[in-house]
């Protein structure tokens, strides 16, 4: 049923064939899915009429970016280099799913405003390290170059997503953590209402196009929240283990997912590996993670 270039899509009891990953680097649950009118992500609150929120979600790993958002991607807590100088240890998804399907790697995208996070491309595993890697554009011009402004990846991700018909990616906006680290609080707010208008506008994108309509699940979710509000500096910083920093978002949307659904079950950033993993039909041994199955529809 697809394009004839190596293996065909798994038969699985879902009806995901791709999955799209987008996160809101650094809001605080305070802010965003916790704050009683939800004003600062309206398209969030009112798409959960169609989706899933998990209202006891965490990061119970180093909350900060690349440790958060490699726990997501490979499925272990790892508190490794925040400055992009480390690879994680272990194989992402995007490895997984290109080996498993033998996919070309023009399908496996990780899209970032942070350079820093193309280290999610590849891994230290001797088995793995350089093979089955997927595609990046992240910063500026890639690892090194510096971050670019969150707008430059919406475009970037909008363009690859109708292109090349991108079947697995990760789509990291800087905001509203860049805004807090400058204590700069309406920026701040700025920045989670942008972000939400962007993934808004990326769900119409999909549902528009016969290829990703009714067979695309969308998460949602963050690398790390910021400090409780009242203990340290507040928004400005993340970091520790405080509530406000580990317990962050999850949404997702897709044909797979109950709807207008609040789950109180507690998961984790790890979880989400197995779960995807379950949902387009390939394994992630080296995950500590499980999968998220009350948020099925079965
Ligand atoms: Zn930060
Ligand atoms: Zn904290």
């Amino acid at each position: 049923m697809y394009c004839g270039c190596k293996k065909d899509v798994p038969v699985t009891l879902y009806k995901t064939q791709n999955v799209i990953i987008v996160i809101v680097d650094g809001p605080r649950l305070s802010e965003t899915w916790n704050l009683s009118t939800r004003q600062f992500i309206p398209h969030r609150a009112s798409m959960l009429s169609k989706g899933v929120y998990c209202s006891q979600f965490y990061n119970n790993g180093t909350t900060s970016t690349n440790p958060g958002h490699t726990a997501i991607c490979t499925g272990v807590y790892e508190n490794l280099n925040n400055g992009g100088a480390e690879y994680p240890t272990y194989p992402s998804i995007f490895q997984y799913w290109l080996k498993t399907f033998e996919r070309p790697k023009n399908e496996a995208w990780v899209i970032a405003t942070k350079d820093k996070l193309e280290v999610l491309s590849d891994c230290k595993d001797v088995n793995w390290k350089g093979l089955y890697r997927p595609s990046t554009d992240c910063g500026n011009l890639g690892l090194g170059t510096g971050y670019r402004e969150d707008v430059t990846t919406f475009i970037s991700a909008t363009t690859k997503l109708t292109t090349n018909h991108v079947r697995l990616a990760l789509i990291n906006f800087k905001q509203p953590d860049a805004a807090g680290h400058a204590n700069d609080s309406t920026a701040y707010l700025q920045g989670i209402l942008d972000t939400d208008n962007y993934i808004y506008q990326l769900w119409q994108q999909l549902q528009s196009d016969d290829f990703y309509k009714d067979r695309t699940t969308l998460i949602v979710t963050n690398d790390h929240g910021r400090h409780t509000p009242g203990y340290l500096d507040g928004f400005i910083s993340h970091g520790d283990g405080c509530d406000g920093c580990r317990h962050i978002e999850f949404f997702a949307m897709g044909p797979d997912f109950k709807e207008n659904y609040t789950t109180t079950t507690p998961y984790e950033q790890i979880d989400i590996s197995l779960t995807i993993g379950e949902l387009m039909g390939f394994a992630v041994p080296t995950s500590n993670g499980k999968v998220m199955r009350d948020i099925f529809r079965k």
